[in-house]
């Protein structure tokens, strides 16, 4: 079963994904996890490069994110299927997947940019576990993962011109994308609360198999 959920930035698309997962035992392959994690590495040229267009709220070109995703969709656990999240972001990303593997459903969760940037300036992760806090699931103390008890942070592209520059880039690669994957595509809202809508998604997700 090979899932894609798309929606803007903020739209909770890697939150459903987290919860899916669990749900239906298949891989979360977030492209902008990935990319993060290289981008830890401060001596790696590759790394770099991918900071200097992600603090930006730029996207990473389309060469080096197909091979990267290429090279982590034929990984063995990802055999039965996946969960892409937030991926493919260009026409050309969608082709490129199109000739590695067949999507069978893709979830547009659709939010207002009002509710995104709302959501995405109150964004807030744990550095040790990922975990994500924001207006809807707040930490029990300011500042520190319930978990972890470390520090939270926030990401460089939650930052207010970076966010602005993110939906920007959103809109404009959107409508093609969603033109490509009509026949499998279902919009959702994601305005919903978190349980809500992965009921919702669950049901749909049932009805692939
Ligand atoms: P995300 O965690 O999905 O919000 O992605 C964070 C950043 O990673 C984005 O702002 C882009 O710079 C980069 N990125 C993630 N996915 C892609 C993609 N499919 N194509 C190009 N850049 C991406």
């Amino acid at each position: 079963m090979k899932i894609i959920l798309l929606g803007p930035q903020g739209s909770g698309k890697g939150t459903q994904a987290k919860l899916l997962k669990k749900e239906i035992k298949l891989p979360h392959i977030s492209v902008g996890a990935l990319f993060r994690k290289i981008s830890k590495k401060k001596t790696s040229i590759l790394g770099k490069k991918l900071r200097n267009y992600m603090n930006k709220g730029l996207l990473v070109p389309n060469k080096i994110t197909t091979k990267i995703l290429k090279q982590r969709l034929e990984k063995k656990d990802c055999k039965k299927g996946f969960i892409l999240d937030g991926c493919p972001r260009s026409l050309i990303q969608a082709k490129e997947l199109d000739k590695i593997t067949n999507i069978d459903k893709v979830f547009y969760i659709h939010i207002t940019d009002t509710l995104a940037v709302k959501r995405l300036s109150n964004r807030w992760q744990c550095q040790k576990c990922g975990a994500i806090y924001g207006i809807d699931v707040k930490p029990k103390k300011k500042g520190v993962c319930d978990k972890c008890k470390v520090e939270l942070y926030q990401r460089q592209d939650d930052k207010p011109k970076a966010i602005k520059e993110r939906l920007r880039e959103f809109h404009q690669m959107i409508k093609p994308i969603l033109k490509h994957y009509k026949k499998i595509t279902i919009k959702m809202d994601g305005s919903l609360p978190v349980n809500k809508l992965l009921s919702q998604i669950k049901k749909e997700v049932k009805k692939i198999k």
